[in-house]
């Protein structure tokens, strides 16, 4: 036992030694991953309810995603856009066909894809709609988060996020998120306005769910004023929210889809950029790209990892179990102080800790959840956000309630 727990503390000393400490990480040490479940070096199994931000939503190492990393990497992994591969083509039929669009932009990381739809908004402004160059205006919203390079953090207001990366970019305005009102405003007061940038649930932020109607009123506006309605589903899209949009849960269609996380089931970085020909065909050879982006190997899992969403049924689970959960955390938050708000769609929920905002109540809960077998993360100080992979089953969501309960309970 000695000599095992010294393996845990090994691997953590490593990483603080020689990694950066950009993460701040719960300390348990995984090994192995198999569906909903994690094990650690010591072969504790728990629970995963973060499921690597959502990028997991098949379930660790999906065996029809391996398989299709496996066979694909034996042929192929890499030609660079240069030239052409006999994946891609193939590939980019599937997910525009899947997801409804003429044409995808492919990229390798939520972040690249996020700038990806930037670069794509505002040529198609300058090229299409006449603004004047270097004029346009995206607008975003507070509280956002769309990735961490320089631009993208530019119009964060997270503090630790942006501070000290300047100079930012410029060509962002924000507004208030769920605001209907401010969005009406801007777009009518402010000159050169090329977009709309938008979560349709604020994850990082906390599970912030918009009021019913927010996002089909706001595509709207955005539909009258010319100004494209683009999404950021890299965390709430593929099966997590209960459709497979979280923008078909009110029937909007966005003028720019950016996808990531589970588009490969958390095998490998694959990200997209969907839209039609009007907008996407503003960009030319030479204009954009990626080494990575396109790759065969990502082209094959994430063909796999979608037909594993549909032949699974997965955002049907997530909005069955969804249900589920927010009713069994409803009865906890009756008989338990420590629970102020229970929020969410499908298997993308959070509870919000009756603590003021910068308490260590959420972490230290987190840390005996762990203790309990149940993987969970702190997001924005005092809330927790609850969001296993789709694949789990009723009777595990049940046990796996019942292992909030007690630790909350016992608290
Ligand atoms: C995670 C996330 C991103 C960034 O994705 P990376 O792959 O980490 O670059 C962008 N937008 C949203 C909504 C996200 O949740």
């Amino acid at each position: 036992m000695l000599s095992q727990i010294t393996s845990s503390q090994k691997s953590i000393d490593l990483e603080n030694k020689y990694g950066a400490h950009n993460y701040h990480p719960l300390e348990v040490v995984l090994k192995k991953g198999q569906g909903v479940y994690v094990w650690d070096v010591e072969g504790k199994r728990y629970y995963d309810f973060l499921s690597a931000y959502s990028a997991v939503n098949q379930g660790h190492c999906h065996p029809k995603i391996i398989n299709a990393l496996k066979n694909q990497a034996e042929e192929l992994t890499l030609t660079s856009r240069a030239f052409y591969n006999d994946k891609l083509g193939e590939y980019e039929k599937f997910i525009c066909s899947y997801f409804g669009f003429d044409k995808v932009l492919p990229m390798n990381t939520g972040a690249e894809a996020v700038e990806t739809a930037i670069k794509l908004c505002r040529k198609y402004a300058y090229e299409r709609k006449g603004i004047p160059e270097e004029q346009a205006n995206i607008i975003v919203c507070e509280n956002n988060f769309h990735g961490r390079t320089t631009t993208i953090i530019s119009f964060s207001n997270d503090e630790d996020a942006r501070k000290n990366f300047g100079p930012y970019t410029p060509g962002f305005i924000k507004i208030p998120y769920d605001n209907i009102e401010a969005l009406e405003h801007i777009i009518k007061t402010t000159e050169n306005i090329a977009g709309f940038l938008v979560e349709p649930i604020q994850g990082e932020a906390g599970v912030y769910v918009p009021e019913e109607g927010y996002l089909a009123k706001a595509k709207e506006i955005c539909k009258e004023n010319n100004v494209l309605f683009i999404a950021d589903e890299v965390q709430t899209g593929i099966g997590r929210t209960g459709k497979l949009l979280a923008v078909n849960h009110e029937n909007v269609d966005p003028d720019i889809l950016i996808l990531g996380k589970a588009l490969s089931g958390g095998v490998y970085p694959v990200s997209a950029v969907l839209a039609n020909n009007e907008i996407m065909n503003v960009i030319k050879p030479g204009q954009h790209g990626s080494t990575f982006g396109g790759n065969p190997l990502a082209a094959a899992v994430a063909i796999a990892a979608l037909k594993v969403i549909e032949d699974e049924d997965l955002a049907q689970n997530a909005e069955r179990l969804g249900v589920i959960f927010r009713e069994q955390m409803e009865i906890l938050k009756k008989e338990n102080k420590l629970i102020r708000l229970v929020r969410g769609k499908g298997l993308l929920n959070a509870i919000v800790i009756n603590d003021t905002e910068d308490s260590s109540t959420a972490l230290e809960l987190c840390v005996k959840l762990k203790e309990n077998g149940l993987l969970a993360k702190p997001t924005h100080g005092n809330i927790i956000r609850f969001a296993p992979p789709l694949v789990i089953t009723e009777d595990q969501l049940i046990e796996c309630t019942a292992i909030i309960k007690k630790t909350f309970n016992e608290f």
